[in-house]
C-alpha cells in the first residue's frame, strides 16, 4: 500500500515553487476565487450564483445536453452531501466546516498521551492507521506558516475573521482520496462534479475518523479540508506528488486525479520529503491542459511570478492559473469542471501493466515517446455522459473508453 514516495528525494526546498522571501506575502482565505464570488462583482454575476444554488437544489432542466440533466445533477449533490452535512451543522455559529473552519465532529480525547518508541513509529503507525480508515494516500509534512491563511471568511459578515489554528500543532498529516476516473472521463459535466463530490465526501470521513484516533491516543489533532491552509504545498511537502503545470498535485499513485485533506496534530512524527519522477520535465513539454481549458486560464509559459489578479499568491515562482477565468467557466457550465485532470496524460490506471509501462517511459528519457504514445491513444478524449449511464449492471466504471460521439 502507497505510504508516500521516499525513493527519489527533491533538494530543492518546495519541489516546484520557488519563493522569494521578500516578495512572498501570505494569502487570505478572503481573495479565493469562491469566496469573491460572495462579495466581488468581478466574480459575482447571476450565473455564479446559479452555480451555487444548484449545489442545495438539483437542476430539472438546465440545459438538454448530456452530463446536465437531472440524475446528473442529482448524482453529483447527492455525492456532495456528506460534505454538504457537515460544512452545514454549524452555520448557527458562523462556521463553514471544511472550506472556512476545521471540521469539529469529534468526541474529546485522553488526557494522558500514549507514547511511542520514536518518530518513526509513530509515523509508520499513522500511515497504516490513515489508509485503514480510507485514505488511499498518507504523507507527512512540518506545519508551515507560509502556508496558513492569514484569516477565514465570515459567512454572517462577509469578511475576514480570525485564522484560528494552534501554533502549537507542528505537524500535518496529509492524505490523498482518489477520484473516480471514469466519472471524471466524462468532463465537463455535472457528471463529472459526481467525482470531485465523492472525493470531498470520502475525505470528510477518512479525516474525522483518524483524528478520533489520534485524540483517543491522547494528542490534539484538527482535520481540515479546504479551509486553514493551502493543501498544494503540504501534499508536495509531504512527498504525495510533483506540482504539474495546471496547478494541481500529480501522484505516482493516480495522477492528478485526487483531493487531499490535511490534519493539524501534535503527534510525534517524522516527516517526509517532497519527490520527483519527471512531471516538471513531462510538463515542460505537454501542454495538454493549456490547449484543452476551455477558459484559457492554464499557462502556455514557463513557471513565474507573475499575478492573474488578487486570486494568486505574491512572491512565488511557479505555473499559475487564472482563478477568474476557470470559475467564471465554472459559473458559466453550472458545474465544476475537471477537463484539466481528463487531458493530463498522468490520469490513468497504474493497476494495469501497460499505464505503468507507461509511467516508467514518462520518467525517463522517453518521455517524449511517452507524451506521442498518450496522443495517439485517445486516453484523455471525452467519454459520453450517455455511456456512463448505460455501462451494464456490474459492468467497471473504471475503465476509460474512448467514444468520442456526442450523443
Ligand atoms: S478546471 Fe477546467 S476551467 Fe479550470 S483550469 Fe481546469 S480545465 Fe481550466
Ligand atoms: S497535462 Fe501535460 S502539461 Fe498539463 S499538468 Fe499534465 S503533464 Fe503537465
Amino acid at each position: 500500500m502507497p505510504l508516500g514516495h521516499q525513493s527519489k528525494p527533491d533538494d530543492r526546498a518546495d519541489a516546484g515553487w520557488k519563493i522569494d522571501d521578500d516578495t512572498f506575502e501570505r494569502f487570505s482565505q478572503v481573495f479565493d476565487a469562491f469566496n469573491r464570488s460572495g462579495w466581488d462583482d468581478t466574480v459575482k454575476s447571476e450565473k455564479s450564483d446559479a452555480f451555487w444554488a444548484s449545489y442545495a437544489q438539483p437542476l430539472h432542466e438546465w440545459r438538454k445536453a448530456r452530463g446536465f440533466r437531472r440524475r446528473d445533477y442529482a448524482l453529483r449533490n447527492a455525492a456532495w452531501w456528506g460534505t454538504d452535512f457537515f460544512s452545514e451543522r454549524m452555520e448557527a455559529e458562523d462556521r463553514m466546516e471544511g472550506f472556512l473552519d476545521p471540521l469539529s465532529a469529534l468526541r474529546d480525547g485522553s488526557n494522558e498521551p500514549e507514547p511511542f518508541e520514536s518518530s518513526e513509529a509513530a509515523s509508520i503507525e499513522i500511515k497504516q492507521v490513515a489508509l485503514l480508515m480510507g485514505a488511499d494516500l498518507a504523507g507527512i509534512a512540518a506545519a508551515d506558516e507560509r502556508w496558513l491563511y492569514t484569516e477565514s471568511v465570515s459567512i454572517k459578515e462577509g469578511g475576514p475573521k480570525p485564522n484560528t489554528m494552534d501554533p502549537s500543532l507542528d505537524k500535518v498529516i496529509v492524505i490523498g482520496q482518489a477520484m473516480d476516473a471514469s466519472l471524471n472521463a466524462t468532463a465537463p459535466s455535472a457528471l463529472a462534479g459526481a467525482a470531485t463530490g465523492l472525493g470531498y465526501s470520502h475525505d470528510v470521513i477518512t479525516l474525522l475518523l483518524i483524528s478520533q484516533y489520534i485524540r483517543n491516543l491522547g494528542y490534539e489533532a484538527v482535520p481540515t479540508l479546504n479551509d486553514t491552509a493551502l493543501a498544494i504545498p503540504y501534499a508536495i511537502k509531504a512527498g504525495l506528488g510533483e506540482y504539474g503545470r495546471h496547478g494541481l498535485v500529480i501522484t505516482p499513485e493516480y495522477g492528478p486525479n485526487v483531493r487531499f485533506g490535511k490534519i493539524f496534530t501534535n503527534l510525534p512524527l517524522e516527516i517526509d520529503v517532497p519527490i520527483r519522477f519527471g512531471v516538471e520535465e513531462m510538463c515542460n513539454i505537454c501542454q495538454a491542459c493549456s490547449t484543452a481549458c476551455p477558459s484559457q486560464a492554464i499557462t502556455y509559459d514557463k513557471p513565474s511570478a507573475k499575478l492573474h489578479n488578487i486570486s494568486n499568491i505574491p512572491g512565488i515562482t511557479k505555473w499559475t492559473t487564472d482563478a477568474e477565468a476557470c470559475f467564471g467557466y465554472w459559473a458559466k457550465i453550472n458545474s465544476d469542471c475537471s477537463v484539466c485532470i481528463r487531458v493530463c496524460p498522468y490520469t490513468r490506471d497504474y493497476d494495469s501493466f501497460v499505464d505503468r509501462l507507461w509511467a516508467r517511459l514518462a520518467g525517463g528519457r522517453f518521455r517524449r515517446l511517452a507524451l506521442l504514445w498518450d496522443q495517439k491513444s485517445g486516453r484523455g478524449d471525452r467519454v459520453s455522459p450517455k455511456d456512463w449511464w448505460d455501462l451494464d449492471p456490474g459492468e467497471t466504471r473504471v475503465e476509460i473508453t474512448n467514444k468520442p460521439e456526442e450523443r
